[in-house]
Parts: C-alpha cells; sequence; structure tokens
C-alpha cells in the first residue's frame, strides 16, 4: 500500500496506537463501553475549563456537519431568531442547515479575508431586538481565518442571547475558555484536533439551556436534548455508536494529555503553521489571510504569479513523494490550502516545503 500523511483538516494523520484501537469489536450494552463514552465526556468539559455543574457533553452519530445541525435544529424555537455571522463555507453551511430547517434566521455575511467585526455584530444586535441567538465559527476552515469569537461572545452575551460556536477545526488545537467566552453551545469533532478517526461529532453545551431546549427538536435522529438524555443516565447511546471510532477517540484523548494537553498541542500547530509559511515565503508563495489573522490549522496559499502547472500536477507530484494537500475553497482568488494538523512535526513541514520547492524548480 502506498501510504501519504495528511496535510489536510480532517480526517487527519492520527497515530498508529490510535489507529490500533480500532482492531476489537466492542459491545454498546457492555459497562466497559459506556464507561468509556463518560470517561470521554469528562475529559472533554476539562479541555473547555468548564465544570459539570454548568455544562454537559452530548456525542452524536455522524460526522461535523450533524453535530451542528443537530444543535441548530434543536435548540431554537418557532417564536426564536437566529443571527448567523458567515466569512465563509463552513458559516454559509449553517445558513443552508437554517433554510433547510425552516429556522427563521438574518445573515451577517463577511468577505472571506475579513474577520466578521464584533461592533458591527452589537448593532445588528441592537436593531433587531427579535434575535435570540447568534452563531458562528471560530476557525474558518475554509480560508484558514481564526474568528474573534471571544469579542463575539461578549457582545452577545451583553444582549442576553444564546452564543453557538462551530469550533470543528480548532477545539483541541487553539484553547477556548468555553464559559468565559460566553459560549452555550460549542461543537467540533471527533476526527479534527484531538487527533480521532472520523464519525461522530461532539457538543458541549451549557447545562441549563439544553435541558430548556426538551421538545424542540425539528429531527429525531438529531435530538440534541434526547441524545443526551439518554447519554447522560450511564454512558449508552441512544442509536447505535460508531464504537470503533469512540475507542480510537478515547485514546487520542489520552494521548493529547500525555503530549502537555491543549497548550502543547497548539504549540506544535502553531509552530509548524508559522514554520510552513515562513518556507514558502521563501519560495515567493503568498497567503490568503493577513498575518494578523491567519489561524494555526490550515493556510490557504495564492499560487506563485505566472504559474503554468494545475492543482492536480502538484498534488500528484506531492502525493507520490508521501503527502496530500487539499484544492483552494475560497471563490475570489486561486489558491491552495496545506494543513498542519494531527501527527505533523516540524520535519513534515520541512520534507513537504522541500518537495514544493523541487516541483517548482522542475516547472
Ligand atoms: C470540518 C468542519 C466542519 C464539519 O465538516 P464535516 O465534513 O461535516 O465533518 C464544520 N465546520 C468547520 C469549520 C470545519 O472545519
Amino acid at each position: 500500500m502506498n501510504t501519504y500523511k495528511l496535510l489536510t483538516p480532517g480526517p487527519l494523520t492520527t497515530t498508529e496506537t490510535v489507529r490500533k484501537e480500532m482492531m476489537f469489536d466492542h459491545c454498546t450494552w457492555d459497562d466497559d463501553y459506556k464507561a468509556i463514552t463518560q470517561k470521554i465526556r469528562k475529559q472533554l468539559l476539562e479541555l473547555a475549563h468548564v465544570s459539570e455543574e454548568d455544562y454537559t457533553v452530548v456525542l452524536m452519530q455522524g460526522s461535523g456537519s450533524f453535530g451542528v445541525e443537530s444543535v441548530l435544529t434543536s435548540v431554537i424555537d418557532k417564536e426564536d431568531k437566529l443571527l448567523i455571522i458567515a466569512n465563509g463555507a463552513y458559516g454559509e453551511r449553517m445558513e443552508d442547515i437554517a433554510v433547510h430547517a425552516g429556522i427563521p434566521y438574518v445573515a451577517y455575511d463577511e468577505v472571506y479575508y475579513k474577520i466578521p467585526d464584533a461592533g458591527r455584530v452589537e448593532e445588528i444586535l441592537k436593531k433587531d431586538p427579535s434575535i435570540t441567538h447568534v452563531a458562528m465559527v471560530h476557525s474558518e476552515t475554509t480560508s484558514g481565518i481564526l474568528n474573534d469569537i471571544q469579542a463575539v461572545g461578549k457582545v452577545v452575551k451583553e444582549h442576553g442571547c444564546t452564543f453557538i460556536v462551530d469550533a470543528m477545526s480548532s477545539f483541541g488545537g487553539v484553547d477556548i475558555p468555553v464559559k468565559e467566552w460566553g459560549i452555550d453551545f460549542i461543537i467540533s469533532s471527533a476526527n479534527k484536533c484531538i487527533q480521532g478517526v472520523p464519525g461522530f461529532s461532539f457538543i458541549i453545551a451549557d447545562r441549563q439551556k439544553l435541558i430548556e431546549s426538551e421538545g424542540k427538536a425539528r429531527s429525531l435522529s438529531l435530538d440534541l436534548y434526547d441524545q443526551w438524555k439518554t447519554m447522560n443516565k450511564d454512558g449508552k447511546w441512544r442509536f447505535t455508536s460508531p464504537t470503533h471510532v469512540v475507542l480510537a477517540f478515547s485514546r487520542a484523548l489520552d494521548e493529547m494529555m500525555e503530549e502537555g494537553g491543549i497548550s502543547a498541542r497548539s504549540k506544535r500547530y502553531y509552530d509548524n503553521n508559522r514554520l510552513l509559511i515562513h518556507r514558502m515565503k521563501e519560495m515567493g508563495i503568498e497567503t490568503y489571510i493577513g498575518e494578523e489573522h491567519q489561524g494555526p490549522i490550515i493556510t490557504t496559499f495564492l499560487y506563485p504569479e505566472n504559474h503554468k502547472f494545475s492543482f492536480q500536477e502538484m498534488y500528484q507530484y506531492i502525493k507520490d513523494r508521501g503527502y496530500a494537500i487539499y484544492p483552494g475553497k475560497v471563490t475570489e482568488a486561486d489558491t491552495f490550502r496545506i494543513g498542519n494538523i494531527g501527527e505533523i512535526y516540524e520535519e513534515d513541514i520541512e520534507k513537504v516545503c522541500a518537495i514544493i520547492k523541487e516541483f517548482l524548480e522542475d516547472k
């Protein structure tokens, strides 16, 4: 088998020990298995810097979008109104979810290379007191920009609204004091910065607000409250859970603690990211996002001027030498992306940059 490492924002390269955890078919009714679910829920609360009295964790089958859709369709009532802040494809996906579910919403759409402005959010909330919920993305994986959820959270709290954050590609890789920043529901998934494999998402929820959402869900399978009610009893999932993925995730969490928790992981990701940007700059390849708001997860690069190769050509050349990169996703510029999360170290960044240099010299 020809293997390569993933320089993509998830699924990402995991450790062999995480993958090995999946070589066992666990029984879902078993007490040991239910205890693993409870252990995971506890560890996630710790990573979010919140207590069990204030917050609680729900694990939800499916990819990350299922988690976002579960929150949006479960906690917003028919009489409520949602403000969606979007500066990339994942913010826009929330708008799509709202359209599909018939959730009353308004949108604040920002251009992809700028972070949404907290002052602007304040104006919108002032003008429209019927807004009850605000949702936004933290690390917009579309571009790699890191949005200021702390500043927006402050404004949202001042207006007494509920704050929902899609921290899919940042949770665990960037430290987020969830309560301190006024976040009521934060969503991430197994296959991003915790470095597990794909199969479920998780929601860290303000306990009281979750309880208040009882009976509001528009979907049966994605009913956040119902999922929690069952899981909170003893760790039993409501419907069939991705057992192998759960085992791998539990191991991934332990390995994260061994590495030194969020601070150590965040430092590794930042170091990878800054080295990558530095090496690319040496080759004349610039970033799409300005330095101030460039996040540590994934970077969008502009092609060198007058380039005569296709993404497919470059992708194949790099893949043949051991790494998979990502095509661009911003609409208004010709770009490609390189992620630096997962079991990736500075030596990988040096290697992939050397491969790109060789490729460019060949052209
Ligand atoms: C990965 C990701 C998602 C979820 O995508 P899925 O393909 O459903 O896992 C949502 N939001 C952001 C910001 C992401 O990076």
